[in-house]
C-alpha cells in the first residue's frame, strides 16, 4: 500500500535536491507536467527553427539565383550597349560620308548649271542633314524615357543609357530617312539637270553661232552703198573676204535644205538648225554637201569663191531667225 502510494507520488512529481558544500541540503518538489511542457516547448522551438532555417536557405538560394540572373542580364545589356555604341558610331561615320556625297552632288549640279549657262530652276538640295539633326540628338528630355519599364534599382542607369542609345538610334534612323529622301530628291534633280543639259547642249550645237570662215569682214549687216554703184541697198548678211578655196564651216548643226545655184547668190547653201534658226552661205566656188544632209557645227560644207553677184572671193553669210534676216553678229559667239 505504502509502496503503491510512493510509486503514484513518483509519477506525479520530481524532487530537485540541491547539495551546497557550505550549508544545508535544499529540496524542491516539481510537478511532473512541467518537464513535459518543457520538452514540448523544446520540440516546438526546434521544429520551428528548422522551418525558419529551411525558409531562410531557400530564400537565400532564390535571391542568389535572382542576383546571378540579373547580373548576367546586366552583362548582356552592357554588351548590347557596347555593340549599339559601335553601330551608332559606324552609322554616324556613314551618315557623314553620305552627307559629303550629297554636298558634292549639289556642288556638281551647281558647277554644271554654271558651265552650261542654265537657269537654276532645279531645287537646290538643302544643307547638311547631320548638322540639322545633331541639334536634337543630345536632349535629355527624351520622350522615350517615359516608356522605360519599371525595373529594379540596379537596372535603371543601364536602361536609361539603353534608352538614350535607342533614342540616338531613332535620331539616326530619322537622319537615314532624311538622307534617303534627299538622295531621291537629288536623283530627281540630277535627272532633270541631265535633261536640261542635254536640251541646252542640243540647242547650243544647233545654234549658228560659229564664225563660218576666217577672213576680213568686208561688209556688215544693214543698209550700205551698192557695191555695183546703183545707190543704197539693204545687205542682209555679212561678207567675209579671203582667198578662193578657203574652207567654209557650218555655223551650227542642222539639215541642209538647199544646195544649188542662183544668179545672185551663186553656189549657195541653206541650213535649217531648228529653234527658229536658218543660215545661208553664198558665192561659193564649190559645194561639199547636198540637200538633205545632216551637218554638225564646224563641218566643212563648201569652198570660198566668187560665184553669183560678187566682186571678189568672199563668203556672204546670213542668219535668219523665225523667217527674218538678223545681224549675224547678234548670234555669232553667243551661247545664250
Ligand atoms: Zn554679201
Amino acid at each position: 500500500m505504502n509502496s503503491k502510494h510512493i510509486k503514484s507520488k513518483k509519477s506525479k512529481a520530481f524532487s530537485l535536491i540541491i547539495v551546497p558544500q557550505s550549508s544545508d541540503v535544499k529540496q524542491f518538489n516539481i510537478s511532473s507536467w512541467i518537464p513535459k511542457l518543457l520538452i514540448f516547448l523544446i520540440i516546438i522551438t526546434i521544429s520551428s527553427s528548422g522551418y525558419f532555417i529551411w525558409d531562410l536557405y531557400t530564400s537565400y538560394n532564390s535571391l542568389e539565383f535572382n542576383y546571378l540572373s540579373k547580373s548576367r542580364r546586366l552583362d548582356l545589356l552592357s554588351n548590347i550597349n557596347l555593340d549599339q555604341k559601335e553601330e551608332i558610331h559606324n552609322l554616324e561615320t556613314r551618315l557623314t560620308e553620305f552627307d559629303e556625297i550629297l554636298k558634292n552632288i549639289t556642288e556638281l549640279e551647281e558647277t554644271v548649271i554654271t558651265l552650261v549657262g542654265l537657269e537654276q530652276n532645279t531645287k537646290k538640295s538643302d544643307v547638311s542633314i547631320t548638322e540639322e539633326s545633331n541639334m536634337q540628338v543630345e536632349s535629355l528630355d527624351n520622350p522615350l524615357q517615359t516608356n522605360i519599364p519599371s525595373a529594379s534599382r540596379g537596372d535603371i542607369n543601364l536602361l536609361q543609357r539603353d534608352a538614350l542609345a535607342l533614342g540616338s538610334f531613332m535620331d539616326r534612323n530619322e537622319q537615314i530617312d532624311a538622307i534617303s529622301q534627299k538622295l531621291e530628291e537629288s536623283h530627281k534633280n540630277l535627272d532633270t539637270l541631265i535633261e536640261d543639259v542635254e536640251k541646252k547642249l542640243a540647242y547650243l550645237e544647233a545654234k549658228p553661232n560659229l564664225t563660218p570662215a576666217p577672213g576680213r569682214v568686208a561688209s556688215t549687216f544693214g543698209y550700205r552703198r551698192d557695191p555695183f554703184g546703183r545707190g543704197r541697198e539693204f545687205h542682209s548678211g555679212i561678207d567675209i573676204a579671203n582667198n578662193s578655196g578657203v574652207k567654209i564651216k557650218a555655223a551650227g548643226g542642222g539639215i541642209v535644205t538647199y544646195a544649188g545655184y542662183n544668179g545672185g547668190y551663186g553656189n549657195f547653201i541653206i541650213i535649217k538648225h531648228g529653234y527658229g534658226y536658218e543660215s545661208l552661205y553664198a558665192h561659193n566656188r564649190k559645194l561639199l554637201v547636198k540637200r538633205g544632209d545632216q551637218v554638225s557645227k564646224g563641218d566643212i560644207i563648201a569652198e570660198m569663191g566668187s560665184t553669183g553677184r560678187s566682186t571678189g572671193p568672199h563668203l556672204h553669210f546670213e542668219v535668219h531667225f523665225q523667217g527674218r534676216a538678223v545681224n549675224p553678229y547678234t548670234v555669232l559667239n553667243n551661247n545664250d
